[in-house]
Parts: structure tokens; C-alpha cells; sequence
């Protein structure tokens, strides 16, 4: 679609409207190879050539922050060797290309962030911003509260040992247990492994809560956007 060039200038982060309009009288700007110094002069930022400087002008994405209800039998990249299920399979009617943050395992259900904002996603992810994530895990039998002091505490895996979480017990029946677990780093496989190395046997895992946000009104497989609130309300 045909747009003002100062329009196009702007949206796509050059400068504002009104500093556009100077770049565009200053001759800097060539659209197809040709300069374009008349500020009424449009252009198709899709088919165009523009160049500010002899720098293409790129058109600006907007940034899109999905949370999906991952259900259990999606792998966590974008492409599966393998020909598996994959979570991007999910996000009918997005047209960007967005990215997950972090993992969960094929195995895995519960709530999986993707973006095209690869700034707000490392940074989410950076050890130091750790936000805190909450597991529900489903273990086979009984657990002692010696288990559970031990997963609170901190195990020793092969990475080094776990920092504190926060454990409880959410409900326990004859064959099951089904555990609360929170914690704020982001290893391989931990909620598994800090499992297993107090010998108790993961049957379902599922991601419940990741900062403030939990998986209320989504169904497994389904998706919504984040609110501007929500996106800034993770930092
Ligand atoms: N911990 C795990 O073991 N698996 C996940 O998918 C997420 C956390």
C-alpha cells in the first residue's frame, strides 16, 4: 500500500514525522534509486526500494507477546527433525514469526510464552531476572515431608546444586501425588531431575504460573495475546 514517505520514515523508528520531512527535503532519501525530495511523495514500504542515507529502510514489525496453553506432545522449537508436533503449529491467525521463551519439554503441558521481541525475551531469561515459575507435578505414591524439605532446600544434580523453592503438597490420593513447585531458574530438565533425585517418579508436569501470570480461560492448545501491561509487568 502506497504511504507518505515521512510516514513510512516514521513508523519504521528513523526519526519522527517532522525530522522525516527535514531527512526528506535534505535529499537523503531515494526511493528505487532515485532521490525523493518533494514531501508529498509516496511510496509502497512492501515493494519500494527506500533508502535514507543509502541504508534500506526496513519495515518495522510490530512485537507481538503470545501465552500459550502448551498441551503435552509439542516440541518446544520451531521445526522437529523427527516430523513431531510442534508449538508454532498451534498459533493459527499469527502472522509473525515469533519464538518461544525458554522450553518445556515435549512432555510438558502448561504455559509457554512466545515472541518476536528477542530483547524482552533474554531479558526475561537472564539468569539475573529469573522470574519465578510455578510446577504442578503429578509423582506416583506417596511423599514424605522429608522429600519435600530436600526439593525446598536445594538438590545436588549434575549441574550443581538447586537454589531453595518453594514446595507444598497440593493434594495426595492412594497411587498419586500432586506437588506445587516454584522455582526461579530455568534448567535443562530441573523440575524432573530435582524429582528423580529424591527418588520420585514424574507422571505429569504441567507449567502453571510464570511470574503473575497463570493459564485461567485457556484450554490446552489454546493461545491469547499479553496485555502492554502484562509484557511490562514481567521485568
Ligand atoms: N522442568 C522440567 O523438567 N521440564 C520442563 O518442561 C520444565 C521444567
Amino acid at each position: 500500500m502506497q504511504e507518505r514517505l515521512q510516514k513510512i520514515l516514521a513508523s519504521a523508528g528513523i526519526a519522527s514525522r517532522r525530522a522525516a520531512e527535514q531527512i526528506i527535503t535534505s535529499g537523503r532519501v531515494k526511493v528505487n534509486g532515485e532521490v525523493v525530495t518533494e514531501l508529498g511523495s509516496k511510496a509502497d514500504p512492501d515493494k519500494d526500494a527506500i533508502t535514507v542515507d543509502g541504508n534500506p529502510v526496513h519495515k518495522q514489525r510490530s512485537k507481538v507477546y503470545i501465552l500459550l496453553f502448551k498441551p503435552s506432545g509439542y516440541m518446544t522449537t520451531l521445526k522437529d527433525p523427527e516430523g513431531r508436533p510442534v508449538v508454532t503449529d498451534l498459533l493459527k491467525g499469527v502472522t509473525e514469526r515469533v519464538y518461544p521463551v525458554g522450553r518445556l519439554d515435549y512432555n510438558t503441558e502448561g504455559l509457554l510464552l512466545l515472541t518476536n521481541d528477542g530483547e524482552w525475551a533474554n531479558r526475561l531469561m537472564h539468569p539475573r531476572h529469573e522470574v519465578e515459575k510455578e510446577y504442578h507435578v503429578r509423582v506416583r505414591g506417596m511423599v514424605t515431608s522429608g522429600q519435600v524439605a530436600m526439593l525446598a532446600n536445594g538438590v545436588e544434580l549434575d549441574d550443581g546444586m538447586t537454589a531453595p523453592a518453594k514446595v507444598s503438597i497440593i493434594k495426595a490420593s492412594d497411587n498419586n501425588t500432586w506437588l506445587s513447585i516454584a522455582i526461579h531458574e530455568g534448567r535443562y530438565r530441573q523440575v524432573r531431575r530435582m524429582c528423580e533425585a529424591v527418588s520420585l517418579s514424574v507422571v505429569r508436569l504441567k507449567r502453571a504460573r510464570y511470574g503473575n501470570l497463570d493459564l485461567n480461560g485457556l484450554n490446552p492448545g489454546q493461545y491469547r495475546l499479553l496485555t502492554d501491561i502484562e509484557v511490562q509487568g514481567l521485568l
